[in-house]
């Protein structure tokens, strides 16, 4: 009888420390007050800025509710965010079939990568979590095709030509995945899409390398411009 009474005891405490990691209320995963506040940041068009010189696909605005799920995510190691995110990055681009048909294939979708130190620090490339939901939903394959070799400073108050001079170098194209995919085009992935520096910077080294890149697909577009 007291063993059954433990037991219970442990299956108590694991469903009352369960919480959702946004707003810490018991909840299995997510609760359904913050999915809903989460919606909230959906964007009307998507694809709205999907145009040259940089087309980019983003499924929310960059605040609110979204804000503090890409925070929890990268800082509050919470992981199983970044599956939920891809699931609705994934949404955007199944809802916007035009851009699929007019792209050139077969796509490929790589993330962009963090600096092998701070994704040990992190324990995983959140860019990477979220293209992998992204897949699983929209079946393209991925390949992390891009390092970062240098690790770079914030790029928060930096001028646009200290984060390009900051950025400049600090990715390259894996060699297996040059040989692998070449004739592929390249979906990059990333959580937050600002200023696109780090996006430009890492479709020259691809394009340097033979790629064509499509765009970059993003959970959040700032309103920042630069
Ligand atoms: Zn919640």
């Amino acid at each position: 009888m007291r063993k059954q009474l433990d037991r219970w005891g442990s299956l108590a405490d694991l469903f009352l420390k369960a919480e959702c990691p946004l707003c810490q209320r018991p909840a299995a995963d997510i609760c359904p007050a913050c999915l809903k506040q989460l919606q909230q940041c959906r964007l009307p068009q998507p694809s709205k800025f999907w145009h040259p010189p940089l087309p980019v696909l983003a499924w929310g605005s960059y605040g609110g509710a979204l804000k503090r799920s890409l925070a929890a995510l990268k800082y509050n190691n919470q992981p199983r965010i970044g599956r939920l995110l891809g699931h609705h990055l994934a949404e955007a681009w199944l809802d916007s079939p035009a851009i699929g048909h007019s792209l050139v294939k077969p796509l490929i979708v790589v993330p962009v990568p963090l600096h092998a130190t701070k994704q040990k620090q992190r324990g995983y490339n959140q860019a990477e979590l979220i293209a992998r939901a992204f897949c699983d939903r929209t079946r393209l394959p991925m390949s992390q095709g891009l390092r970062r070799d240098r690790a770079t400073e914030a790029q928060f108050g930096l001028t646009p030509e200290e984060r390009m001079q900051n950025l400049a170098n600090a990715f390259c194209v894996d060699d297996r995945f040059r040989k692998r995919h070449a004739s592929k085009t390249v979906l990059l992935i990333d959580d937050i899409y600002t200023t696109g520096t780090t996006a430009r910077s890492a479709i020259h080294v691809l394009r340097q390398s033979g790629f064509g890149v499509a765009g970059i697909l993003a959970v959040a577009k700032a309103e920042m411009q630069g």
